[in-house]
């Protein structure tokens, strides 16, 4: 290649690598991605029909308020909505912003309140561990190079699109296996804490299993439970058990009737 023509093309890389040092990072602050998350929460529901049978949403009701009354604050002062959707994917999630979306398939699979808990538990610890936010600023500072590149050559989208780009990466992505285990440890301590037996999440992740083999359930695809998720809830059963009794016996007792 002709030297020049590769500096053409060079050249608007390095302008886009100045342009995002000269930008101060992270790119999103966590009030950006709870309307971001807002506006696809809003859209979900457009796409998907809330459940109608009214002693399952208030089953599912129970469970997240009992767990969001033990979140640090600001969170556990947050207005939470929780919408039960009809709809036979096992799956559940937490946003930022206060949201929780359970589908009824989930039921199915989590047999009964503890293991429910233990699911909505782990979802609200993405959000209090601020997993997107983190994600979506990693993947803004890679990903915001290649879009800046083009947006220089004229042919990309603009920085408005990176924006809603970036929101986008932090909310439907797959967490890494770091953010998991993280998750998975603070969401025992939530649910053991409002009185949830934290034992039943190991009951929760077999029975995820079990439902793998008859084809894998949408949750277990961004949430690969080898034996490892297992054998490290095992290895903090008994401190998470400590916490559960001290809930129970400062009168946390929850009774969620599904
Ligand atoms: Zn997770």
């Amino acid at each position: 290649m002709h030297p020049r023509s590769s500096l053409v093309l060079v050249l608007p890389v390095v302008l886009a690598t100045l342009l995002l040092s000269a930008c101060s990072l992270p790119i999103y602050s966590e009030s950006e991605l709870e309307s971001e998350s807002g506006q696809v929460f809003q859209e979900m529901r457009a796409q998907t029909p809330a459940a109608t049978d009214a002693r399952l949403i208030a089953y599912v009701n129970c469970v997240s308020a009992d767990i969001v009354q033990q979140l640090e604050k600001p969170y556990s002062e947050e207005d939470w909505e929780v919408v039960l959707f009809e709809s036979e994917d096992i799956n559940a999630f937490a946003m930022p912003g206060g949201r929780i979306g359970v589908y009824t398939g989930l039921l199915a699979v989590a047999e009964n309140q503890d293991q429910l808990a233990a699911v909505i538990g782990h979802e609200v610890a993405h959000v209090t561990l601020q997993h997107a936010l983190k994600r979506a600023n990693r993947e803004a500072t890679t990903q915001g190079g290649v879009i800046l590149g083009t947006a220089v050559l004229g042919a990309g989208p603009g920085v408005g699109d990176i924006v809603s780009m970036g929101a986008q990466l932090g909310l439907s992505l797959p967490f890494s296996r770091a953010n998991e285990t993280e998750a998975d440890t603070i969401g025992l301590n939530y649910m053991a804490d409002a009185g949830f037996n934290p034992s039943a999440s190991i009951q929760l992740w077999k029975n995820m299993a079990a439902k793998n083999k008859l084809g894998a359930p949408q949750f277990l695809s961004t949430h690969p439970s080898g034996d490892s998720r297992i054998q490290d809830l095992v290895r903090q059963l008994p401190e998470a058990l400590k916490r559960y009794n001290a809930a129970q016996a400062a009168g946390r007792t929850p009774n969620c009737q599904r």
